[in-house]
């Protein structure tokens, strides 16, 4: 499938146009690449159908991105970034690539030590050239260093919010097929980790040979690695590994078991059962001595007759919990299904994309029976945040809109400033129905400073909830220093929530710490920070989380009803 490459394309157009500090012009290209990624249909096949005027018809892109997109199928090239590229040094994009690296200090490490690539760039690291350049300095060098790193972990291990839906869409296709009774996602994308090595899938089948030639024949591959007679092994056109294996169906729940992981859980579950007599693989649960098949055909018979509770997949990390599904003393964790509002999202009072009246009746379609608006205030001025003023219109607006049995919540998504104090008086604060206070500057600041900032935002008595409390973006940014031991017990003292930031890169509280405050006493919010309709959709992504940490429906603030939680 195209659409993922011209999607790249688009992107990296829109990246060298803002180091050009063009205006709009960025925003049209990342807007259509968004839509391409989020496109079920092949763009190759929509153009072959219909040519430019039905590319035009996919939202975000008008005639300028069609042409492209028309050049990109029939050349397998876009001349706008040809020429873009020609207008910086070689290999300019690499360097942008690495998180942290703007396009200013780029050109100076261009300039100054003629780096090209990350790899010149690497070997200037070596020899400590970056620290000795004055404007650079040590600190500097180090912090380019670890943006090396995370870019290349960002190569091996993908965002969850990215595998998932690829992997669902290939489960779909097979499903559709007559000759598979059974798909599933397996590995550890089934264990909902927030990244992603490979995908694994199982099918249940009688016809293996059909199966693996339909699953060769996707178009959303790039590569066949390996194609066995049960076994085959693709690279994706989004560079993943895809692994598929076909088993005949009574064996489907041993399989699943084993290819669930993880490693740890597998090692420690196999100890049990060979204390017991007995020995599992991913063929069945076998009695050791006379080779009798116990169970193969689903998991939960297999860890019944191993004499265990039923683990769900996000617990299986050997954390615990097969001593727990000993005792029987497993939680049962918090489901999607329990979630009854979104108390973090943004509307186009700020930094937002869709209008108040847009996201309430979309969180409505969610069977939501609540939102809390949380628009930024006044000082993070490149989110437009609001004024006092803006927010009287902004609470008119909302009591216009009257909906039956949905209550949108006036909120708001205070800044904790780099001196520790709120973006708002107490006077004004005390008037929202719910307050979230976040960090959106000062992320290098001392471990004591920033903890202290946190710690003071906890301890204002209008304060409800802290927003994505460490920071960190997956592959991108670190988490900033904190003393979280010291902030989980302040905010079981003073009743302030924590938030799960659903947003996949993101995921923030994660899932050891979200463990770790539920065992301190601490209630957790479940937030998507949409900023448009369809991040709404991110919640699954923050619900993971929470089960890999643990949490059951008491623990998760928002699975009440807004009367229960007495705003
Ligand atoms: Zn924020
Ligand atoms: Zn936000």
């Amino acid at each position: 499938m195209k659409n993922f490459d011209i999607a790249k394309i688009f992107y990296e157009i829109a990246d060298l146009l803002d180091i050009k500090g063009v205006q709009w012009e960025p925003r049209a290209y990342r807007k259509g690449a968004q839509s391409l990624e989020n496109l079920s249909e092949d763009v190759s096949d929509i153009y072959e159908k219909g040519s430019i005027k039905a590319l035009m018809e996919i939202p975000g892109i008008g005639k300028a991105l069609a042409e492209k997109i028309e050049s990109y199928i029939k050349t397998g090239k876009i001349k706008k970034l040809e020429e873009l590229k020609a207008s910086f040094p070689k290999h300019f994009d690499e360097l942008l690539e690495i998180p942290g690296m703007g396009p200013k200090k780029a050109l100076l490490l261009n300039k100054e030590l003629n780096i090209k690539s990350v790899k010149d760039l690497e070997k200037a690291i070596a020899q400590h050239k970056i620290a000795k350049i004055k404007t650079l300095g040590e600190k500097t060098e180090q912090n380019i260093l670890q943006g090396i790193e995370l870019l290349k972990k960002g190569q091996e291990r993908r965002l969850i919010g990215f595998a998932l839906p690829i992997a669902e869409q290939i489960r779909d296709a097979l499903l559709d097929k007559p000759f598979v009774e059974k798909a599933v996602i397996a590995g550890s994308l089934r264990r909902r980790k927030e990244t992603i090595k490979d995908i694994d899938i199982l099918v249940a089948s009688s016809e293996p040979k059909k199966v693996m030639d339909f699953f060769s024949s996707m178009k959303i591959i790039k590569r066949i690695i390996a194609k066995g007679d049960t076994k085959t092994s693709v690279i994706l056109d989004n560079n993943m590994q895809s692994d598929l294996r076909v088993i005949p169906e009574s064996q489907l729940g041993s399989a699943l078991q084993y290819f669930t992981g993880s490693k740890e859980h597998g090692v420690k579950l196999r100890k049990i059962v060979v204390q017991k007599g007995m020995k599992l693989s991913e063929y069945g649960l076998f009695d050791r001595k006379t080779n009798t098949l116990l169970a193969s055909k689903t998991e939960e018979e297999i860890y019944k007759k191993i004499g265990l509770q039923y683990p769900e997949p996000e617990l299986r990390e050997d954390n615990g919990e097969i001593e727990a599904a000993l005792k029987n003393k497993l939680p049962r964790l918090v489901e999607l299904s329990d979630i009854k509002g979104d108390m973090h999202v943004h509307s186009d009072y700020s930094d937002g994309g869709n209008t108040i009246k847009e996201m309430a009746e979309a969180a409505i379609k969610k069977g939501y029976e609540y939102i809390v608006l949380s628009d930024h205030s006044q000082s993070l001025k490149i989110a437009h945040g609001l004024t006092a003023q803006d927010l009287k219109r902004q609470w008119k607006d909302i009591d216009k809109l009257n909906y039956k049995n949905f209550k949108i919540l006036k909120g708001t998504e205070v800044d904790i400033l780099s001196d520790g104090d709120l973006d708002y008086e107490d006077s004004l604060l005390k008037q929202f129905d719910f307050v979230t206070a976040s960090i959106h500057s000062g992320f290098k600041q001392t471990k004591e400073k920033i903890t202290s900032r946190i710690l003071s935002a906890i301890e204002n008595e209008h304060v409800d909830c802290i927003g994505h409390l460490t920071g960190r973006l997956i592959n991108k940014r670190p988490p900033y220093d904190l003393d979280t031991s010291k902030i989980f017990k302040a905010a079981a003292d003073t009743n302030t929530f924590l938030e799960i930031n659903s947003h996949p890169v993101r995921l923030d509280l994660k899932d050891t710490h979200v463990r770790e405050a539920i065992s301190k006493g601490v209630k957790i919010v479940i937030n998507t920070d949409a900023h448009i309709i369809d991040e709404l959709d991110y919640m699954r992504y923050g619900v993971f989380t929470a089960r890999r940490g643990w949490a059951e429906k008491k623990d998760i603030v928002n699975t009440m009803s807004w009367k229960e939680l007495r705003l």
